[in-house]
């Protein structure tokens, strides 16, 4: 079958082939024929190794499409059964699960270590334990999430990583609190729907803060009250909270420098979400008095902050009722043998999501 591989870390193109194999099918395993995927940032942080992923691999973990074969014991699907991928499936009986906490789940996080693919021989990897930028995938069936006939599988697939982070940000770890004032810094496929939470949420003020003028504009149609280019953020800031500094400010880029953007950025006793995916050694670091005195909260919110297959059933029916607008998202759409193109489209910060339809 056919699939989009990088054989080493640092490549910044992929090699679609055409003798990819997907492995590991067995007990406790289902066989997707991955119908539509997006192509998130984090896709490109492996490739580039700002995050940690063993190589070759196939990158993609927004994934959605059909189960096409049901191993031993699977009780939970079947043939056909409509699903969407999801990269860290909670247990749902480890201490992290019994929390409520299924984002924090790491007993899926071996599957990352585990080869999912092979091709002439060799092991091939797939990214965050999926790999979706491939025609079938074998997961865990607890991977496999089934989904509503009415959700189309290009939305599904954002729900499976990019909107479900971005929502639950704002819903689940900031819980942004009607009418107050909110800034995001980065504003592509998950910056928007942090926009999008906070608008759901009832927040007052909604800046958006990105260098891409079209993003900018993105961002304003899908719900920001103003949208601004990073050197007249400062201004903004006075001039809506009058120096105070925003109640909540998101950073959706994961870097240092632009998390201290986004504490300075907060006022006093805000918060300060995390939502970007940063690399292993890029540190931030905060003086001790501020971190007393200012008492601003430094929040993380990793895949929504919160219990992922709530986190998906919310956003449907969110979508279903016309509160969010997921379609809209997606801005580009290629077929595999173009997925280059999407690279570059997300490089380039013209796309705030393209589809890779397979
Ligand atoms: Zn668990
Ligand atoms: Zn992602």
């Amino acid at each position: 079958m056919r699939a989009a591989l990088q054989s080493e870390i640092g490549q910044d193109k992929l090699e679609v082939v055409e003798d990819m194999e997907a492995v590991g099918f067995g007990p406790g395993k289902v066989k997707i024929r991955i119908k539509a995927t997006g192509l998130c940032h984090s896709d490109l942080s492996a490739m580039s190794g700002v995050l940690p992923q063993p190589a070759p691999f196939i990158p993609g973990h927004e994934g959605s499409g059909d189960v096409v074969d049901v191993g031993d014991g699977v009780t939970t699907h079947k043939t056909g059964d409509r699903v969407l991928v999801c990269w860290l499936p909670p247990c749902g009986h480890c201490p992290a699960c019994k929390r409520g906490q299924g984002h924090l789940c790491l007993e899926s996080f071996s599957n990352v270590a585990t080869p999912n693919f092979r091709r002439a021989g060799s092991d091939i990897f797939g990214f965050a334990g999926t790999g979706t930028f491939a025609e079938e995938m074998v997961v865990p069936a607890a991977c496999a999430v089934p989904i509503p006939d009415d959700l189309p599988y290009d939305i599904a697939a954002l729900i499976g990583c990019g909107v479900t982070t971005g929502l639950g940000a704002a819903i689940n770890t900031a819980k942004v609190q009607a009418g107050s004032s909110v800034a995001v810094i980065g504003c592509g496929g998950v910056g928007i729907s942090v926009i999008q939470g906070a608008k759901v949420q009832g927040a007052a003020q909604v800046v958006a803060v990105d260098p891409v003028a079209s993003r900018r504009e993105a961002a304003l149609r899908f719900g920001a009250t103003e949208a601004v280019a990073p050197d007249a953020f400062g201004d903004a800031k006075n001039r809506i909270t009058a120096g105070e500094g925003f109640d909540y400010v998101f950073e959706v880029v994961g870097k240092s420098a632009t998390t201290q953007t986004a504490y300075e950025m907060t006022r006093r006793g805000g918060s300060v979400v995390v939502v970007g995916a940063g690399a292993l050694d890029d540190n931030y670091s905060i003086n001790m008095f501020s971190l007393f005195f200012d008492e601003k909260k430094i929040l993380p919110s990793m895949y929504g902050g919160g219990d992922v297959l709530r986190s998906y059933e919310r956003t449907i029916a969110l979508w279903r009722a016309g509160r969010v607008d997921l379609a809209s998202l997606i801005t580009h759409r290629v077929r595999l043998g173009e997925i280059n193109d999407a690279l570059d489209q997300m490089r380039t910060g013209v796309a705030l999501r393209t589809c890779i339809e397979l």
